[in-house]
């Protein structure tokens, strides 16, 4: 392809960005890409990775808590944040190097920079200063985290970009907002010691999950000791003497150490000169793609969160790879968005696949539904409160599983199981004939009776 520098460009070096220019290159294309802070993106820098790390630094208090009642004496544990933002920063950096060394293994010329458009098949390369052509361009750009501007003192406030380099643990803070960011955030800080209240305005957080986990998980929140605060807005943050004060529509005034806006994520795209290429855009700024990842100008494709499909590590990849596959493969692949299992580390954790109840009453005539309530094995030594919730959503016509939902230790680990088996089409006869592991909390699965409804 010649009279261009590269076969491929892609913009963003996160993991739809990563995977596709890998794979490219693996087909021969000559291919380029451009990250603007650090390969890996938010997954690696300041998303999936950085962020379960913490959650496991959280979860240890509850060990020793719980260790008391298997006869162990534990003194009283102390927590260094420093140490632990210091060891997951070195992690942060060796999985960085190994996105930067897999791309130069498969041939992908790396740009430090910044990179725009400024026409269908030219980009700026802004900080080196210089343009490339290419033929195809591929926006893997993700998103980033909105800041409420109209809140007054939003800037006193900080985003899940910058929780991980923060330098203390705060004493106190408020998060706000209501989706598997805020709940997650809201829960390993208050493991790790931080009093901890969750604003939202909603009637009940995690808007798209089960209602039943929804709840559970709150109540949950709750008995642990995070404050939850629903329906209910801030209306503004100023900083006192010696506090963050948060004004909250119900009249309330919240001080804390620190503010946690996790109240969304908006596409990258601003100043991206897609307009300029004749790229549409969604409303909400994201890249408008078909199936295979086409936007409405020829030759321009995006991946990842920055279409905002389903905003996942896995989809990003996976739709990263099927463009790859198609465009210079030989292999046309659309990615199916169905039955996306996906994880909420909070503790209790949840874990998820498949349409909610609500979702299959709205879809399916006769929808039964099978419940297991239970306080786990573990917690009858450690005296913890825990209980385990497991739902299981089958089609009342069919007998097959439509959905599977879990509050409980593992829920994301169970989840990505019950994924695979519900893509093969299990039934509530496969799971009744399937033989339990004993002792476990996952045998519920395949001895749950009813059903309740
Ligand atoms: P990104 O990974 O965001 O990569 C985009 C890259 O493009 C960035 O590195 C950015 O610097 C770069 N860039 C932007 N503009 C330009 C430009 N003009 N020029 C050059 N480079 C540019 N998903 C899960 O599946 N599981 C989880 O547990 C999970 N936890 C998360 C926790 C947090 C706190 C956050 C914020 C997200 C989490 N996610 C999780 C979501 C996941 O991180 C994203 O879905 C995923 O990273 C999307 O990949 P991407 O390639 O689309 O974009």
């Amino acid at each position: 392809m010649a009279g261009y520098d590269y076969d491929l460009f892609v913009i963003g070096g996160g993991s739809g960005g990563v995977r596709a220019a890998r794979i490219a290159a693996g087909f021969g294309a000559r291919t380029g890409i451009a990250e603007s802070s650090r390969f890996g993106g938010t997954c690696v820098i300041r998303g999936c990775v950085p962020k379960k790390l913490l959650v496991y630094a959280s979860r240890f208090a509850d060990e020793f808590g719980d260790a008391a009642g298997f006869g162990w004496r534990v003194p009283p544990a102390t927590f260094d944040w420093t140490a632990l933002i210091s060891a997951k920063d070195q992690e942060i950096a060796r999985l960085e190097g190994i996105y930067e060394a897999n791309l130069l293994k498969a041939g992908v010329t790396l740009h430090r920079t910044r990179a725009e458009l400024v026409g269908p098949q030219t980009l700026r390369l802004v900080d080196e200063g210089r343009t490339v052509t290419a033929e195809r361009i591929l926006v893997a750009t993700g998103c980033r985290p909105q800041r409420m501007p109209d809140l007054p003192g939003s800037e006193l406030a900080i985003t899940s970009d910058d929780i991980f380099h923060l330098p203390r643990l705060p004493e106190r803070i408020v998060v706000v907002g209501g989706g598997y960011i805020a709940v997650e955030f809201a829960c390993l800080l208050h493991g790790l010691g931080s009093r901890t209240t969750l604003v939202y305005r909603g009637d009940e957080i995690l808007r798209g999950f089960d209602d039943d986990l929804r709840r559970a998980l709150r109540t949950a929140m709750q008995q642990r000791g995070i404050e939850v605060v629903l329906q209910c807005l801030p209306r503004g943050i100023s900083r006192g003497a010696d506090a963050l004060w948060v004004e909250l529509s119900d009249g309330r005034r919240l001080a804390a150490d620190q503010v946690l806006l996790a109240v969304g994520r908006t596409p990258s795209t601003a100043g991206l000169g897609l307009e300029s290429a004749g790229v549409e855009l969604g409303r909400d700024g994201s890249v408008r793609v078909d199936a295979c990842s086409r936007s409405s100008t020829p030759g321009i494709f995006a991946v990842g969160d920055v279409t905002n499909r389903v905003n996942l590590t896995p989809a990003a990849i996976r739709e990263g790879q099927a463009f790859a596959e198609s465009e210079f493969g030989g292999r046309p692949t659309a990615v199916d968005h169905a039955l996306v299992p996906t994880g909420v580390f909070t503790t209790p954790e949840l874990g998820t696949v498949g349409l909610t109840e609500a979702q299959a009453r709205e879809r399916h005539g006769q929808v039964l539904i099978y419940k297991s309530e239970f306080r786990p094995l573990k917690a009858t030594l450690s005296g913890s409160r825990e209980r385990v919730l497991m739902k299981l959503v089958v089609d009342g016509a069919t007998d097959r599983v439509l959905g599977a939902h879990m509050l409980g230790a593992d829920a994301g680990e169970t989840a990505q199981l019950l994924a695979i088996a519900l893509r093969l089409g299990v039934t509530k006869a496969d799971l009744d004939a399937t033989l339990a592991v004993h002792p476990t909390a996952a045998e519920e699965w395949v001895t749950m009776k009813g059903p309740m409804a």
